[in-house]
């Protein structure tokens, strides 16, 4: 019996670690977020179990003061949850990772948003939003710091200066996440050429009646946020066309014809998982374009850093759920049957229901009309 929601119900209700913790953000395996970047093969993923959880979640239970049920938390991010008065429930299989969530509003959005920018305001780009190289002057003062400075003289550094540092020693050097997020607010991949093409091609493309239109003017702040049926339709069938058409025939190793693959990679591993038959075929075509998808964006499996497609990102909790996704197609076979669309449906219906938006009225109201 499977327990289907978001990801921040699921884990409440199941008694997991919250998804945004560093020690615990994956119900299915052990794995922290910090090393998500590195963890891309499924068959090295420590997996949790069933008996493992229900010991931990038992002793939580049984702590006598919070003090000790904190400690308890931290270490193992396993609470207690009323579903584990099912015996016959296995709780890490059966706590679903929802695809609508998974794949819409998790990894479409974050490869539109986060990895390509898109913004109609922006000015197009490669997508690298390479730092510049810092003087040789402030090479020297960064390797004077880091030998012998102290933590705050290191913190005052310019970020430049730190992933000069990390390039030099051979480490990681994705983490200066506020200045890098600051760089590709000026300029995207799906910047306001793109969009434009974008637009273009949108304008002569009839949908059938059944799909849910992509906004008109994707990437402008007017049209808020995205629903999971827009972001389907845009990143499985607006982007491929426009993207193919300029992208498409470009030499084999410019870099736009690498985004290209790397973003067919995804749209072929959610098509093979959305299919109404599934077969271990698909499930292993799923497995393979999905893995090959996070590793070119992160570099995994390369010595170098700097062959990875975007290095300024790191894997998010649903891009790394995604590397267990394969299994759940096993367990329960097409995602229709499992997934939070027909839920949410009633979420939109209730949306549009007129009220006064003020919380706490409803019930004096309606006893007010009696
Ligand atoms: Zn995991």
């Amino acid at each position: 019996m499977m327990l289907v929601c978001d990801m921040p119900a699921a884990r409440l209700l199941a008694g997991f670690g919250h998804y945004t913790s560093d020690a615990h953000p994956c119900s299915m395996c052990k794995t922290r977020k910090s090393n998500f970047n590195h963890a891309l093969d499924p068959e090295k993923l420590v997996p949790r179990t069933n008996k493992e959880h229900r010991q931990m979640a038992q002793a939580w239970l049984s702590a006598q003061t919070e003090d000790e049920r904190k400690i308890l938390y931290d270490e193992n991010g396993v609470r207690w949850s009323e579903l584990l008065r099912l015996d016959y429930w296995d709780v890490v299989q059966n706590t679903v990772i929802d695809p609508m969530h998974g794949f819409y509003l998790g990894i479409c959005r974050r490869h539109c948003r986060q990895i390509w920018g898109m913004n109609a305001s922006a000015k197009d780009c490669d997508g690298l939003w390479e730092m510049p190289t810092p003087s040789e002057e402030d090479q020297a003062a960064a390797k004077h710091v880091y030998q012998h400075g102290s933590s705050s003289t290191f913190n005052a550094l310019k970020a430049e200066s730190i992933r000069f540092l990390a390039l030099e020693e051979g480490f990681d050097y994705r983490r200066n996440k506020k200045d890098l997020l600051d760089l590709l607010k000026q300029s995207a991949v799906l910047g306001i050429e793109m969009l434009t093409e974008v637009r273009k091609d949108m304008e002569k493309l009839n949908i059938p009646s059944w799909m849910a239109a992509a906004p008109n003017h994707p990437g402008e702040a007017s049209h808020g946020k995205l629903t999971a049926d827009q972001w389907r339709t845009l990143c499985t069938v607006n982007l491929p066309i426009t993207l193919i058409r300029l992208w498409g025939s470009r030499p084999k190793d410019d870099r736009y014809h690498w985004m290209l693959q790397n973003f067919m990679h995804l749209v072929t591993a959610l098509r093979l998982a959305s299919m109404r038959t599934m077969t271990e075929e698909y499930i292993q075509r799923f497995e393979t374009h999905m893995q090959t998808y996070l590793g070119e964006i992160i570099g995994f499996g390369q010595e170098n850093p700097k062959a990875a497609l975007y290095p300024h990102t790191t894997l998010t909790v649903y891009q790394h759920t995604m590397l267990h996704f394969g299994n759940l197609l096993r367990r329960f076979g097409p995602v229709h049957s499992w997934r939070c669309f027909a839920f949410e449906q009633f979420n939109y219906i209730l949306q549009n229901i007129p009220t006064n938006s003020r919380f706490g009225t409803h019930r004096f109201e309606i006893r007010h009309a009696f």
